[in-house]
């Protein structure tokens, strides 16, 4: 038989699935031998039977008759009795804490009669009509669906009628009118009445707790935190007791150590003369845990002990809710709590040191997410004015920038050296090198998997997106906030990327100390230290090596210093642009080979250089470069930029320049309407003669010249975007006749392992044959997830994505963590096949799913060697590695 309610002496902190999280606690409390008001939990199971069926299960209410009845024999008293009610409370919770998400009422039991017995028996008139008062209207707006506003509202005309600056200066009588007041008011809203059966109270409200689980907040809550919608939550029905039976009497939340610090001892607020609801709904002002010390020493004393008991035995930082009634200290909740990423690591670290836990479970309770928030500056908080906007919070940290309204005038001011903030409606990646110049993002529309946010966070840029607030007019060059103030470019702005919040002006900015940590192994102490015993410790245990995504010395070296085992990923891309553009452009526009080969000629040394610099900074270490991946007409002005210089020359009677003329026309013939599914990756090395052959040649040079410097140059060959074996096959011949040809010239024997990235579900699909071509794979998980998904990252994210996350259809981006059902199942195919083809296969990832941390986890479990990740991830991702190999 299915058993629905469980008394607290029968459950225990792992029953938290079927008695929620407070219900467990309750009980594990319970069997600690704490003094919490006994009672009963009813499960979620019934709860997700009521919610399927509309109708309690057929034994529920006789189970919870019989655990009534029990808790009424020990307490002498029966429920709603009219001379000495016993009173309950009807609590929500889930196995995962929702906060104040669902419903709770209190003082069960309360009718006209009982109302005074409970007054004759506490021997107070006052306490028991502001009990009443409390249950009617709890029970009005959660059980009876009444505005909680109205009640409100009534209690505060009561106050100012009365000149009562707050509740307690409100006396019997007026509390009896204020009784009245409500029931009328419920009997207008709903045309029922207020019940005066208790059992009939008690019914009810479980039903509604249970209900409360669809409640709006509450749905919208767990799609923010990811939590299953089928859960249900359970029920816990206690016996009440009373912090508002005078100023001998309070409530108060506690926690064991500060909760945004981390730093050891009780930490909390308190209330004399309230019921819980109180201390959180900010009715009065409460006092700080100590005042406790002096108001009621022994209960003070007894609640530190108590606490220091739940700390030893839930070896974590806990928070709890108890009450006072006439010195008397009760246990009402208790939960291992939140905290900030400070907290958790200083906490992590203090009670390894304190012994309570091992490093690994220290490990365990760390982040990346976490580590990541540490690394960012921060704004001094004591600096920060009335806010511009509020947005979302897409990628943390602090800038202090000019606000700039284009991409071109972003790059102008940062080359004088201005910082700036680039602000925008949305990005496209026509905004990239804005962004990378820009300090930090501001846009007025998109969520947290838009462009901007995406490729901020890559960056490890301060961004806020959809700051709905902001009008933006890129013509006219300035926003308009919602106050009708105006920013014209230029204007300095500060952004917290942490809290979604843009400010005027230059708040002052302080580097993280972990960053300071991170960029030179300074141990400033504090979380510092917590934070490096937490890698040190990842480190030790991690079989997932980390590498780097770098395509210049300074990032490479960078990446080295935050522990980066190579780079994993050097777009060759990069080096094409600036000043070489016009290279480029005379490769592309060749029509004879002997002119193509001159622009070759001259790239030549520049990217010898290039490679030069970047195994210098990783020395020792491999170095994964991709030969040129992306469509050559990235590289051409913009078609219709060149069209309208042509025409308005024409137009002006002259002759249009030549060299325009000759570049529309190349622009023209390699026009792509899909240019992500057009002329790129191997498909350009294949086609465009001599292109890769001269990038080889300056890998090949470059590690000639690293090794007559005596260094140890590890350049890996990575050929971008193949589909097919045979597409290896060609490049990869072209690979070794080129390093061949450098080895005769210098005499000196080049070793490159030449591989492969795994970006197309067809490569992924015939691993096996590839394997025999490549002696490593990178799984290139951005285009894989394009490609397997059929739509491309940048039309679709601004278009559906934010809908598609409201429906439910990803829990989360896709190119933010890893699809582990579609392209998870891709890369096992491929490390399986091509492990099979060649053992020992060394593979990687190397997309940006390589820093997220739920995708570590999935890389670690596919038994990949590495990941590779920005420079700024990559402490990220050693944590994780860790994390994932406990
Ligand atoms: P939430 O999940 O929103 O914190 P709770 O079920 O914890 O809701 O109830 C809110 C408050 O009601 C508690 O903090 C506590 O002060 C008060 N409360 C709950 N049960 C009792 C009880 N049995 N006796 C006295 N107060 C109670
Ligand atoms: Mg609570
Ligand atoms: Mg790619």
């Amino acid at each position: 038989m299915v058993r629905y309610v469980y008394d607290f002496a029968d459950g225990s902190r792992d029953m938290a699935d079927l008695l929620g999280g407070k219900g467990a606690n309750l009980a594990e409390m319970t069997r600690l031998g704490l003094p919490v008001p006994p009672g009963f939990t009813v499960t979620t199971e019934a709860c997700r039977a009521f919610l399927t069926t509309g109708a309690q299960p057929d034994d529920m209410a006789e189970e919870v008759g019989r655990h009534l009845a029990a808790l009424e024999a020990s307490a002498g008293r029966t429920l709603g009795q009219r001379d000495d009610p016993l009173l309950l409370s009807v609590r929500s919770g889930a196995r995962f804490s929702m906060p104040g998400m669902m419903e709770t009422v209190l003082d069960i039991g309360l009718n006209d009669d009982s109302v005074l017995g409970l007054a004759n028996t506490s021997g107070s008139e006052r306490f028991a009509w502001d009990s009443y008062r409390r249950l009617i209207q709890m029970f009005g707006s959660t059980v009876m669906g009444v505005d909680p506003a109205q009640f409100d509202e009534a209690m505060t005309l009561l106050k100012a009628a009365r000149e009562a600056p707050d509740d307690l200066h409100l006396d019997a009588s007026d509390l009896a009118r204020l009784v009245e007041t409500y029931k009328r008011l419920i009997i207008d809203e709903t045309g029922a009445e207020f019940p005066q059966s208790s059992a009939e109270q008690l019914r009810l409200a479980v039903l509604a707790v249970f209900r409360s689980w669809n409640g709006e907040r509450a749905r919208l809550y767990r799609r923010r935190e990811h939590i299953p919608d089928d859960l249900g939550t359970a029920v816990t029905v206690q016996r009440m007791v009373y912090g508002n039976l005078g100023p001998d009497s309070g409530s108060g939340v506690a926690f064991t150590r500060d909760p945004a610090t981390g730093r050891p001892g009780l930490y909390g607020d308190y209330l004399s003369n309230a019921q819980g609801e109180d201390v959180v709904a900010g009715i009065r002002n409460t006092v700080p845990l100590t005042e406790l010390g002096r108001l009621d020493p022994e209960s003070y004393r007894r609640l530190r002990d108590h606490m220091g008991t739940l700390e030893r035995h839930y070896r974590d930082l806990c928070d709890i809710e108890f009450t006072i009634e006439r010195g008397t200290l009760w246990m009402l909740q208790t939960r291992v709590g939140k905290r900030t990423a400070e907290a958790a690591f200083a906490i992590a670290a203090e009670l390894v040191e304190e012994g309570l836990i091992t490093p690994e479970e220290a490990l365990a309770r760390v982040g990346g997410e976490g580590l990541a928030r540490l690394m960012f500056p921060r704004f001094d908080t004591t600096a920060t004015g009335e806010a511009l906007a509020h947005g979302i919070p897409a990628s943390p940290g602090a800038a202090v920038g000019a606000a700039v309204f284009d991409s071109a005038e972003a790059v102008r001011r940062a080359d004088a050296g201005e910082q700036v903030v680039l602000v925008r409606q949305e990005t496209t990646p026509d905004d990239l090198p804005g962004m990378v110049a820009a300090q930090a993002v501001l846009t007025s529309r998109g969520g947290k998997t838009s462009h901007a946010a995406v490729v901020a966070r890559g960056m490890g840029k301060v961004c806020v997106c959809g700051a709905e607030e902001l009008s933006v007019n890129v013509e006219s060059r300035r926003f308009t906030t919602r106050d009708g103030s105006v920013v014209e470019e230029g204007t300095v702005l500060s952004v917290d990327g942490s809290a979604g919040a843009v400010y005027p002006g230059a708040v002052p900015l302080v580097a993280s100390e972990a960053m300071r940590f991170l960029e030179s192994g300074e141990l400033s102490g504090g979380v510092v230290a917590a934070v490096a015993r937490a890698l040190e410790q990842a480190d030790s245990v991690r079989t997932l090596e980390v590498r780097a995504n770098a395509d210049t010395p300074e990032d490479a070296a960078r990446a080295r210093r935050f522990g980066a085992q190579g780079v994993g990923l050097c777009r060759t891309e990069h080096m094409f642009l600036g000043e070489r553009r016009r290279l480029v452009e005379s490769m592309i526009l060749a029509r004879e080979d002997s002119r193509r080969d001159e622009a070759l000629a001259a790239l030549l040394p520049l990217q010898r250089q290039d490679f030069v610099g970047i195994l210098e900074a990783m020395d020792g270490l491999p170095v994964t470069i991709r030969l040129l991946d992306p469509p050559l007409h990235e590289f051409l002005p913009d078609r219709t930029e060149l069209a309208v210089r042509i025409a308005a020359a024409e137009a002006r009677g002259g002759q249009p320049d030549a060299h325009d003329v000759e570049l529309l026309d190349a622009v023209n013939r390699m026009h792509e309407e899909n240019p992500m599914l057009g002329l790129r990756g191997v498909r350009l090395g294949l086609v465009v003669p001599g292109l890769v052959a001269m990038q080889v040649r300056a890998i090949a040079e470059a590690v000639v010249e690293r090794l007559s410097a005596s260094g140890s140059p590890e350049a890996e060959i990575m050929v971008p975007l193949v589909g097919a074996v045979e597409e290896l096959r060609l490049a990869r011949a072209e690979v070794e006749r080129v390093l061949a040809e450098v080895a005769t010239e210098t005499g000196v024997e080049v070793h490159c392992p030449i591989g492969t990235m795994i970006e197309l579900p067809r490569a992924a699909l015939t691993a096996g044959q590839i394997a025999e071509q490549a002696e490593f794979f990178s799984f290139g998980t951005n285009d894989l997830t394009q490609t397997t998904w059929g739509f491309s990252r940048d039309d679709v994210e601004a278009a559906f994505f934010s809908a598609y996350l409201d429906k439910g259809v990803f829990a989360t981006s896709p190119f933010e963590t890893i699809d582990r059902d579609g392209v998870g199942r891709l890369v096992r195919i491929a490390v399986d096949e091509g492990r099979a083809a060649r053992p020992g296969l060394k593979i990687g990832v190397c997309g940006e799913h390589g820093g997220d941390p739920e995708s570590v986890h999935f890389f670690h479990a596919a038994g990949l060697d590495y990941v590779s990740c920005s420079p700024f991830r990559v402490p990220v991702a050693r944590l994780e590695a860790g994390r994932a190999a406990l």
